[in-house]
């Protein structure tokens, strides 16, 4: 059963015998790191190949070399293989160059193509807009010949860059902009990440594409919306260029997020400019970056479900991605406990300089991810938060004379507060009830609150990162990015964790009891925050 507009086509497609296999690809051009829009594609295309037993390619389409370098490859191919996809064959368009090379030379053959000697501006200019139809160039009627000679020249590198164009001849009046003649090879000199310096001509991207589906059987082009124009030129490439097996593009709309901006270029510029730490930031929408901060392959691929796949341009909430993440974690995230602004509370009837080991629940519903091991004594750390010297009614956590209850400890009871000179708490005094430990618990004392501590003979002193979003939302603010900027996107606070952190394995995911999900993040030697606990969204 098709569950989307994209799976209806294939399904009828396999109906009326046009293709026997479906395959699909994913085509990224590598001038910068994939981002979670990136991730929709991959899962769209990948979900094809399983839903359907078919093929997908990965396909890197090199052919911008001034913007394309080795390190967005092998970036590229880390996400994807992290995601968990496995793709069937990896090509490079600039594989392909030769080849489109000789389709090129079919077109100006067939009186399809010539070269052009106009600048790009006058290009430009000739084009015509929406409303007013586009001029011949005055090289439009070159000869086949003539043509065929400037083109291999184009190529041996007779000409300066920009000083010439290949072109399609197609029709200056379309009502469709990229049918008036666009431009399909330019010259360029440039050292390319694969070809080095072979070439000085470069085929451009509504060219190069059509063709390359072709060259590796691709039955379903897929792309987003802004290709929609181009589909005729895609249609065009295809059928003129001596192709045997003709490839459809169809596109879907492109993954928008609040609070987030999903260009690449735009993403550079946040790495350049230094406003992020770099691709990987955890602030920024890259995969890199998500999957720093703690995202899982998990929530990523249950989130692009969700949101399915449709026809019409929208923004989801990031709310909605958070939400994915929090469930997730919610299930897997093993639990510990840390303070984030302590207050030192003394036990008043713990006696002595001695310490006892509990044994408390990874997590509380899974058995099977185990217990560790905390301690409490004489002296602990609760949070200043979970205190109230003059508590609001209904106040359940702790206050004078009030009795809340430990995580995985005793309940105690608020004896006596010590002020300090500065007039705030210095301290608290409590006693604590013995038969109240968890799980063993015979006191009879009912108590609402629940509070994590941390034992101050082993706490571990440890940094906290939270983040907020990078990007204000541009409903609030300007449009332009730099104005959306947050400057303050990134708190680092100190905290003290249970002892069980000091054996915690970077990227390992916690649970933070009552403050929020963290991962142990091995580039700051600090805990990130992944997500917060509970949903603050009321839309
Ligand atoms: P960017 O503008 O971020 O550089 P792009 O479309 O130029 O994006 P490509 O590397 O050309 O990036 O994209 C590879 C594939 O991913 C294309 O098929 C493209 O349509 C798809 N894609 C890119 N951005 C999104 C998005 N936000 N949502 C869904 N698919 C996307
Ligand atoms: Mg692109």
């Amino acid at each position: 059963m098709a569950s989307n507009f994209i799976e209806e086509i294939i399904e009828k497609d396999i109906e009326i015998g046009r293709c026997s296999e479906i395959v699909t690809r994913f085509p990224p051009e590598p001038n910068g790191y994939l981002h979670i829009g990136h991730a929709k594609s991959l899962f769209i295309n990948f979900g094809i190949k399983e839903k359907y037993k078919g093929k997908c390619n990965l396909r890197f389409d090199d052919t911008n070399p001034t913007k394309e370098e080795v390190e967005y490859v092998e970036a590229i191919l880390e996400d994807i293989k992290w995601l968990g996809l496995e793709y069937d064959q990896l090509f490079y368009a600039s594989d392909y160059f030769e080849k489109l090379y000789k389709k090129a030379i079919i077109l100006i053959k067939k009186g399809l193509a010539y070269v052009c000697d106009l600048s790009p501006e006058e290009i430009k200019a000739g084009r015509g807009t929406l409303n007013e139809k586009g001029k011949n160039s005055p090289y439009r009627g070159r000869s086949i010949e003539e043509n065929l000679e400037l083109f291999a020249k184009m190529r041996e590198g007779a000409f300066a860059d920009g000083a010439k164009v290949l072109r399609a001849k197609i029709d200056m009046e379309s009502p469709n902009l990229n049918m008036r003649d666009p431009i399909i090879y330019r010259i360029l000199r440039a050292t390319h990440h694969r070809t080095g310096n072979e070439w000085c001509i470069y085929p451009m991207y509504d060219f190069t594409h059509p063709l390359s589906d072709a060259f590796e059987g691709i039955t379903h082009s897929i792309c987003t919306l802004e290709f929609e124009d181009h589909r005729p030129l895609y249609d065009w490439a295809i059928e003129n260029c001596e192709i045997d097996f003709a490839p459809i593009q169809r596109e879907f709309a492109r993954l928008n997020i609040t609070n987030t901006i999903m260009s690449k270029r735009y993403l550079k510029k946040l790495v350049d400019s230094g406003v992020v730490e770099g691709w990987d930031d955890p602030r920024m929408p890259t995969i890199s970056g998500l999957r720093r901060k703690g995202y899982t392959k998990e929530a990523l691929k249950d989130f692009c479900g969700r949101i399915g796949v449709s026809k019409a341009n929208s923004e989801v909430n990031i709310k909605n991605l958070e939400a994915c993440v929090r469930e997730d974690l919610n299930n897997n995230a093993l639990r510990v406990m840390a303070v984030k602004n302590p207050l030192l509370v003394e036990i008043i009837n713990y006696v002595g300089d001695k310490s006892e080991i509990l044994q408390v629940e990874n997590h509380p519903n899974r058995e099977e991810l185990g217990k560790r091991d905390i301690s409490f004594s004489n002296e602990i750390y609760i949070d200043r938060e979970d205190f109230a010297l003059v508590p609001p009614p209904k106040y359940h956590r702790l206050k004078p004379d009030g009795y809340v209850r430990l995580k995985g400890a005793y309940i105690i009871k608020c004896e006596e507060v010590v002020i300090g000179n500065d007039g705030e708490v210095e301290k608290i005094r409590c006693s604590y009830v013995e038969n109240s430990k968890s799980g063993q618990d015979q006191s009879g004392i009912k108590v609402k609150g629940v509070i994590q501590f941390v034992d101050k003979k082993t706490a571990l002193p440890i940094k906290m990162k939270n983040f907020q979003y990078l990007l204000k939302d541009a409903d609030f603010v300007g449009q332009d990015f730099a104005d959306r900027i947050n400057e303050n996107s990134v708190t680092v606070s100190d905290a003290f964790g249970e002892m069980s952190l000091a054996n915690s394995a970077f990227g390992e995911r916690y649970q933070f009891m009552r403050m929020g999900y963290y991962i142990h993040d091995e580039k700051s030697n600090s805990f990130g925050e992944i997500v917060t606990l509970k949903d603050s969204w009321k839309g």
